[in-house]
């Protein structure tokens, strides 16, 4: 009887489990949702990788590293450099905000209580300083939403082909009209301007706010990834026939560091491309189910500039506020699908 009682009064071990997630999430609120944490988990694990490649050139040849550092102390700062910097400039892009549809409405809002109050002022651009807070737009208190009337709807209208209808491009999770090139990321749950894709690794979107840090993440990591395997290389051809375990670990992590470089270039060749035609990876994968893509040749454009056009918009577009890009119409359409002839090339059609 005594056993039987022991046994009822004794906390179950999921009991123990959630009051100890519970006193968690009390001293660390970011661990409350799944999400968050399986997020913050990706991101300690990447940290972790990074120390452990950088970790083991050390351990395993510390007199010749130390020796190095004494001959060449450059070469050295250089790599930890490269290092910390790619370590940096991935978490400024996976807490920066990818530019939701949200914080667009809010800028252009003020933009317009400001044009109301002065109109000189409205000729700055709509600012960009609310990028990162997330606005919940209640349509009672701002009336930006739900209705063709305002002032939202209308721009929104303006910059999509003439006749669509409303419900078309109007989120059913978030019920705002979202610009063209935008779109609903069920991941967080936010419409995202030119959305692109949501990153895992990252735990965030890479939209029109972060696409830029997004690609010199990129190119960081690659360069990172080649010196880092050529210090791999270096020190198996000097010590290939001493400690078969240590040649061992360097040759595997080199086969997953080699897996991963190939993979980051090919993401850093597709990304420039992407970036020097003006496209995203969504546009690009699902241009049949994106309605103002329908029936433009695969070889079309819309949103493309021009090379170099492309280029600085990508880099310096974003610091002049949000870019809500128009719809091309039929004409420009047209003139974009022309084929190149020799003086176009002269003339550089394509710049
Ligand atoms: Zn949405
Ligand atoms: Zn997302």
């Amino acid at each position: 009887m005594t056993i039987l009682n022991i046994c009822c009064c004794r906390p179950s071990r999921d009991y123990v489990y959630d009051l100890s997630m519970d006193r968690c999430s009390r001293c660390f609120p970011c661990l409350a949702d799944p999400a968050r944490r399986s997020a913050l988990g990706l991101k300690v694990a990447l940290v972790g990788v990074h120390l452990i490649y950088a970790a083991i050139l050390f351990l395993f040849d510390a007199s010749d590293f130390i020796q190095k550092t004494k001959t060449q102390p450059w070469y050295t700062c250089a790599y930890l450099l490269l290092f910390v910097a790619t370590l940096v400039q991935y978490f400024i892009t996976s807490s920066s905000s990818p530019g939701y549809v949200f914080d667009a409405i809010r800028a252009v809002y003020e933009s317009n209580t400001i044009y109301k109050r002065d109109p000189v002022a409205s000729k700055q651009p709509a600012s960009s300083k609310y990028g990162s807070v997330v606005v919940t737009v209640d349509s009672s208190q701002t009336g930006l939403s739900g209705s063709n009337s305002t002032y939202w709807s209308k721009l929104v209208m303006d910059l999509q082909p003439p006749g669509t209808p409303v419900r078309t491009f109007t989120c059913s999770y978030c019920n705002v009209e979202q610009p063209p090139r935008a779109k609903h990321c069920q991941d967080c749950d936010k419409c995202v301007l030119q959305f692109d894709h949501h990153c895992v690794w990252l735990g965030t979107c890479i939209g029109q706010g972060n696409h830029c840090k997004f690609w010199w993440y990129l190119l960081e990591e690659t360069a990172l990834c080649l010196w880092t395997g050529f210090l791999y290389i270096t020190y198996l051809k000097a010590h290939i026939a001493r400690t078969w375990w240590k040649v061992g670990i360097v040759i595997l992590l080199l086969i997953i560091l080699s897996i991963s470089l190939i993979f980051l270039i090919l993401l850093l060749i597709f990304h420039s491309y992407l970036i020097m035609t003006n496209q995203t990876t969504f546009e690009l994968v699902r241009r049949r189910r994106i309605h103002y893509l329908r029936g433009v040749a695969g070889r079309v454009h819309p949103f493309s500039e021009g090379v170099c056009r492309n280029i600085f918009n990508f880099c310096c577009g974003r610091t002049s506020g949000y870019r809500l890009e128009p719809v091309p119409t039929a004409e420009e359409l047209e003139e974009k699908s022309r084929p190149y002839t020799c003086l176009d090339c002269v003339t550089c059609r394509c710049c």
